[in-house]
């Protein structure tokens, strides 16, 4: 049963009653009031942080702290929460990843396959790894429907490759790969991991790490309607359990003398310091908010504003659409105009969009292009979002064609 309604999702947002029209989601999204209120309530009523005094709140906090790894293990699907470890964003997690868990396995020879549509937060800590290491980075081309394919994954991957890494979700095209089978084709070789960034596709459908066998997955909470500063980098047990810390400092160890420290187990070994505790606890909110929308038709009806505004941008003479199938953001550009020009004008009519190259320049070189902008959608958009944002494209594209 469709249990979904878009008004009273909308008015969860406060930042819609702003004048703007939001049409920059993957970016990051908007936050809901649970979200904002479990922040505000942290910073008013309480101050404790976690895993260090005995006082009541610093207890509670803890515990708080605690069981949101349990709510985020539920999110995908691992069956033990010590796999969560926090961190900044997706972007720290896949450093973290690179140096912590790859730099002292890999050698010179080894290989890195990379898919071209990747956000440069999954190419360039792959590039740094190859320079340290002397594995080297072999690009997977996307083809077809603006994906890589598993074919041309077969051909690339061989006893050498020790790391495929490919987003869940391009955040330019929206493209998204079939994770079972890119984890059937990495798993043929036992020395070689799979590893995934969720940071768009988490917002738009559920992951499962223990279904599709990822190795490794990341995301940011601010791109699944969370806090700002707040990242997670799921591994495998014994992933994590072989990996030596990655940062000194408090609380990641069990003993500590000048002679040397012993590590604390998972996942404390991997937080040194005062964490995101506020992050933290407004992302347990977060999800249990999200627990109680129903998001399978809410993120059918994102899908279909973003069909809709493809549909009508099509009207449009000269439209170009990077948008690949089943995707809630629209790339485009129109032909004979520059990408910034046009977004520069239709921002001007207060839409929010982005322009550029969205982090993910081999993709946008791979188009043979320079830039393209872009529009993302969530459930909390509407339909008069893109008559607005079509009326300002529509006034930009006369301007320019009068010129
Ligand atoms: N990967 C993808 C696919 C993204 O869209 C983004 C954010 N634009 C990132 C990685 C990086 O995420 P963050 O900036 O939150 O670390």
């Amino acid at each position: 049963m469709n249990i979904f309604s878009p008004d009273l999702f909308r008015q969860q947002f406060p930042a819609l009653k702003e004048k703007t029209i939001y049409l920059d989601s993957a970016a990051t999204a908007l936050k809901p009031l649970a979200m904002i209120e479990a922040s505000d309530a942290f910073y008013r009523h309480n101050f404790a942080t976690v895993h260090r005094s005995q006082y009541q709140h610093a207890k509670e906090t803890t515990q708080q702290y605690e069981a949101t790894r349990q709510q985020v293990a539920e999110l995908i699907n691992s069956a033990d929460s010590d796999t969560i470890i926090w961190t900044k964003g997706t972007t720290e997690s896949l450093n973290f990843i690179a140096q912590g868990y790859f730099r002292p396995r890999l050698q010179a020879g080894d290989e890195i396959i990379v898919s071209e549509q990747e956000h440069h937060a999954n190419l360039i800590p792959w590039l740094i790894l190859a320079e340290q290491t002397g594995a080297r980075v072999i690009r997977w081309a996307i083809e077809d429907h603006f994906l890589p394919s598993i074919n041309s994954l077969n051909a690339l991957i061989n006893k050498r490759t020790r790391i495929v890494a490919v987003s869940q979700m391009s955040n330019v095209t929206g493209a998204q790969i079939a994770l079972d089978k890119v984890s059937q084709c990495v798993h043929q070789y036992d020395n070689c991991l799979l590893v995934v960034d969720g940071a768009q596709g988490i917002a738009h459908h559920p992951t499962d790490v223990t279904a599709f066998d990822i190795d490794f997955y990341v995301f940011s909470a601010h791109k699944l309607y969370g806090p700002n500063g707040l990242g997670i980098c799921y591994g495998k047990r014994k992933h994590l359990e072989d990996m030596a810390p990655w940062h000194g400092g408090g609380k990641m160890l069990t003993n500590a003398t000048f002679d040397g420290f012993t590590p604390a187990p998972i996942p404390q070994r991997f937080e040194a310091g005062t964490p995101n505790v506020a992050g933290v606890i407004a992302f347990s909110a977060t999800l249990a908010w999200l627990e109680k929308q129903d998001m399978h038709h809410a993120n059918q009806y994102a899908l279909e504003l973003a069909e809709e505004a493809e549909r009508r941008l099509s009207e449009l003479n000269g439209f170009i659409s990077y948008r690949a199938s089943n995707s809630s953001i629209v790339s485009f550009n129109f032909e004979g105009v520059h990408h910034s020009d046009l977004a520069t004008l239709i921002t001007e009519k207060g839409i929010a969009l982005r322009t550029g190259q969205h982090c993910a320049q081999p993709l946008i070189d791979s188009l043979n292009i320079s830039g393209c902008l872009r529009i993302s959608f969530m459930p909390y958009n509407q339909l008069s979002d893109i008559d607005a944002f079509i009326d300002a494209v529509i006034f930009a594209l006369t301007l320019l064609k009068d010129e």
